[in-house]
């Protein structure tokens, strides 16, 4: 499969292991600090790439270190970055994570994940894919009046579509952004952002508040797993037991391993199975891409053949 992925660049830097929380005024020491390649659009390239696919990375970053940081991970990871743009007017994104076993706060600088525009992607390059997969809704603040267009000009083209909302910042989850949905093949939320987009907290009865005549939710519920609703009932696939170090970016890996499969034309629960066993084996490993599963891994892993 040929898939282009348009979203967020950016940079995380981890600070694992407080002694206590940061406040105001006070120094607080971390075990360990880590700078990685960040972005729930890049971690589902990643996961893509790594599953067999052919990727291609579609987003901005600044002219600087932590760009060429984004660029040379994702080339590292197999995904094409030909069609990256490089602004100089704009500083690359970065996320700090200040994480222990128990918690996380993150807090973001968003530079170039707010510089980029549909009026700079030129629609003719959608041409040569299958699928167009976009992530951080809320955050790529330049995209985000775009998004439908650009997902409806895929689907014109004959492309399947797909969306992953990410969190909103100022938790306001507007109205756009289900209006944008009835162009999205595929819906990627997890749990918060379900709630949050359709203000209940109710899987099913957010599930069925989203159903459009046309958009395959697939809500994402950490350990628990996943749901959708079919024919009207809902359906939950329970998650897969692992020994986990680290969650960053399990759904976007959930993501790469459900597209995989629905691409496939695997059947939905066992896409759904699929996504399940690349979203547990992401947490692995600390990072987003540390661990991510190869189809061999993925289905072995699902077939109990792998402790992990
Ligand atoms: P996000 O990372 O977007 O917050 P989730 O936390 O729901 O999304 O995780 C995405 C998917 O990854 C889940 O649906 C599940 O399949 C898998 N997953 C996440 N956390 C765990 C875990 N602790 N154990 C096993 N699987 C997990």
């Amino acid at each position: 499969m040929k898939i282009l992925v348009v979203g967020e660049l950016n940079v995380d830097l981890i600070l694992r292991n407080y002694s206590d929380f940061p406040t105001l005024g006070r120094e607080v020491l971390v075990e360990e600090a880590s700078m990685t390649l960040g972005s729930a659009a890049a971690i589902c390239a990643a996961g893509l790439a790594k599953l067999g696919n052919a990727v291609t990375f579609l987003g901005k970053v600044g002219d600087d270190a932590w760009g060429r940081l984004c660029v040379d991970s994702l080339d590292r990871l197999g995904v094409d970055t030909s069609l990256v743009m490089r602004d100089p007017t704009v500083g690359t994104g970065i996320t700090v994570a200040i994480t222990s076993a128990k918690d996380r706060a993150l807090v973001t600088c968003l530079g170039s994940i707010a510089a980029l525009r549909a009026s700079e992607i030129d629609e003719a390059v959608l041409g040569g894919f299958d699928h167009l997969h976009m992530a951080s809704y809320f955050l790529q603040q330049g995209l985000r009046p775009g998004v439908k267009g650009l997902l409806g000009g895929a689907r014109r083209r004959g492309l399947t579509t797909s969306l992953d909302p990410g969190c909103d910042p100022e938790d306001r989850w507007a109205a756009d952004l289900t209006d944008a949905l009835i162009e999205a093949d595929v819906f990627l939320p997890n749990e918060v952002e379900l709630a949050g987009v359709t203000g209940r907290c109710d899987v099913s009865e957010a599930v069925r508040a989203l159903q459009n005549g046309h958009t395959l939710t697939i809500a994402k519920l950490g350990a628990r797993g996943c749901a959708a609703m079919v024919d009207g009932e809902i359906v939950r696939v329970p998650g897969r037991r692992v020994e986990t170090v680290d969650t960053t970016g399990a759904g976007d890996s959930f993501n790469a391993g459900f597209l995989h499969a629905w691409l496939s034309q695997r059947p939905l629960r066992e896409a759904m199975l699929f996504a399940n066993a690349c979203g547990a084996l992401s947490t692995r490993a600390s990072g987003g891409t540390g661990s991510q599963a190869t189809e061999q891994q993925a289905l072995e892993f699902m077939a109990g053949e792998v402790c992990a």
